[in-house]
């Protein structure tokens, strides 16, 4: 018998999807199809395929007073369509640096988030807007906010899978999504940022910053975060250096390390947004 043999199914419905996943585990989910297709190469597809497109489910998109609830098959491109304001600008402007207009056609977002070997480039954004995500499996359903999810994400069972996101409608009033990848800087020199605030009356009342670097890193360290709530805009020097301090340290013991670029290029990110961006905020008196 060849190996060869491809079984693809294509559930209607959510529950009929769970019960088939259950029953095989093995299976193949096949969402947007544009990194499975991209790192097929010239292989061709076999064993169980199980499509995710026909489950109405996870196609859906609704908005409550308090968060976003996106179905894991939503492509980015409808994704944008929402508009930056209410899906965030941060957001926004991920997933508009992602491939073209036709990849984001089919690309959805929990595609982005199920890569289990490497993180993609929303994960930063997605960290720090405490986007919660929905898993199911056969008899069993658990949100988990972002943080946990990036624990849980490479050990999920095989019947596992990503049905929801819930992104909280909150007043980040300052955010920047910074991607930096050229073909000059060679994959390893690739570096997210994003960086939010709330800065109120000129002061700054939440700050968060991640940086995204290697498809397996993420940097966040809250007490880089804590140098700089409730100090009033314009920084000065006294504030900005401890800050600074705090996050040459950071940058200088991740592992795997950065390269001098990714530094330079972080360090820059974050200077620029803590002495530039934050600033707008003070117009909005
Ligand atoms: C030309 C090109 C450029 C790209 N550029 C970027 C980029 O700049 N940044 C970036 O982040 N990505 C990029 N990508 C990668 C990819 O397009 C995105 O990450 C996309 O969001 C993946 O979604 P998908 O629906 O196509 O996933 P698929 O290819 O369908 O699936 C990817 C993996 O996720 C699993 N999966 C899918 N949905 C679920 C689910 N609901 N639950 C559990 N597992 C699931 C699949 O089984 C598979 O293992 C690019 C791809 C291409 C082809």
């Amino acid at each position: 018998m060849s190996d060869n043999i491809l079984h693809i199914y294509t559930p209607e419905s959510l529950n009929s999807l769970i019960t088939l996943y259950h029953k095989f585990p093995q299976a193949l989910l096949y969402a947007g199809g544009t990194e499975i297709m991209r790192n097929l190469g010239t292989r061709e597809l076999s064993g169980e395929i199980i499509s995710l497109e026909g489950v109405p489910e996870l196609d859906h998109i609704s908005r409550t007073e308090s968060y976003l609830e996106i179905g894991s098959c939503v492509s980015l491109n409808r994704l944008l369509g929402i508009g930056r304001h209410v899906l965030t600008p941060a957001l926004n402007q991920a997933i508009s640096s992602i491939g073209t207009t036709v990849t984001r056609n089919f690309a959805t977002l929990g595609g982005n988030l199920s890569m289990r070997e490497r993180w993609m480039y929303l994960i930063p954004v997605m960290l720090l807007l405490d986007v919660r995500v929905e898993i199911r499996r056969q008899g069993n359903t658990s949100w988990l906010s972002m943080v946990k999810y990036l624990e849980k994400a490479p050990h999920l069972a095989c019947d596992e899978l990503i049905t929801r996101f819930r992104i909280p409608l909150e007043t980040w009033n300052i955010q920047e999504y910074r991607r930096f990848s050229s073909v000059d800087f060679g994959k390893s020199n690739n570096l997210t940022f994003c960086g939010i605030a709330n800065v109120q009356k000129g002061y700054i009342q939440r700050f968060r910053l991640a940086l995204g670097a290697h498809g397996s890193l993420i940097i966040r360290n809250r007490e880089v975060e804590n140098t700089l709530e409730g100090k009033k805009l314009p920084l000065n020097s006294r504030d900005i250096q401890p800050m600074k301090e705090l996050l040459d340290q950071t940058l200088a013991n991740v592992k795997p390390p950065l390269t001098s670029i990714q530094k330079k290029l972080a360090s820059r990110s974050v200077l620029w947004f803590i002495t530039r961006k934050l600033d707008e905020g003070i117009e909005e008196i």
